[in-house]
């Protein structure tokens, strides 16, 4: 098996805030692990750490067994932030070309990429639509489909239900098992997890900026339901 992320006792501090202590986690290809916590936890500053976008107090992290820092590991994933921006006069056809060029699809493919992932978010009808023009759920539609319009292996969605109806959300579930079919490894931030109770083959309950729980859902349950154990280990961390 390869490694597609390590960390190793990752540190990382705001100032005074300690924002991950003692953070270390590791993900095998074709897994989907689920970070879960509530807000604040430090769930995003843990992306944005693996991505090189905020540099570590200390301790380590590598991606595909070497240094983040490299550019090489950069074209191996793709990430959608939980914010993101488009330009609001593209068309969803030109955004997703955007994309498909930074990600290095081949010209002759991206006509083909491009409709297969607006397919895949059930939005092929809304090609020639304007960014301005969307509704919240289908602008996440949309961005998810930049995700995945090339074949990164590692795809990382902070927080890919939001704005998303309960169709939406079966939708993303659905993608999430097809994309690992596909061999591709994902890995998911989210505060909702009954999405991702089913779905993962891990999950990792952070809380204050630690690892409070991670193996497969049965194992990080323990008994209860995933809900239950995620409240019990936050609620009395915050009495
Ligand atoms: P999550 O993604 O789980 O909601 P974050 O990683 O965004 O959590 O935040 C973890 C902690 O770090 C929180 O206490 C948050 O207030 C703090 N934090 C995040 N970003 C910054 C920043 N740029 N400056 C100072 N503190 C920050």
């Amino acid at each position: 098996m390869s490694n597609i992320f390590e960390a190793k006792s990752v540190l990382k501090k705001y100032g005074n805030t300690i924002a991950l202590s003692d953070f270390s986690l590791s993900l095998e290809k074709g897994e989907i692990v689920a970070l879960l916590g509530p807000n604040g936890a430090g769930k995003t500053t843990f992306v944005k750490s693996l991505l090189g976008l905020l540099r570590i107090s200390s301790g380590e992290l590598s991606l595909f067994e070497t240094d983040i820092n490299r550019p090489e590991v950069k074209k191996k994933l793709s990430y959608l932030p939980e914010k993101f921006t488009f330009y609001s006069y593209y068309t969803v056809e030109s955004t997703l070309r955007f994309y498909a060029s930074m990600y290095e699809v081949e010209k002759t493919l991206q006509a083909d990429k491009i409709d297969n992932a607006l397919r895949e978010l059930g939005i092929l009808e809304l090609k020639g639509r304007k960014i301005s023009d969307l509704s919240k759920g289908q602008l996440q539609r949309v961005g998810l489909a930049c995700s995945i319009v090339g074949d990164q292996e590692f795809i990382i969605w902070d927080e890919p239900f939001s704005g998303l109806d309960p169709i939406g959300i079966k939708d993303v579930k659905d993608l999430c098992i097809k994309l690992k079919e596909q061999g591709r490894t994902i890995l998911v931030n989210s505060h909702i997890l009954s999405e991702m109770e089913r779905l993962a083959d891990k999950v990792v309950i952070m809380n204050k900026g630690q690892i409070r729980a991670v193996g497969t859902v049965e194992e990080v349950s323990n008994g209860l339901s995933l809900e239950e154990r995620f409240y019990r280990i936050v609620k009395g961390e915050s009495e």
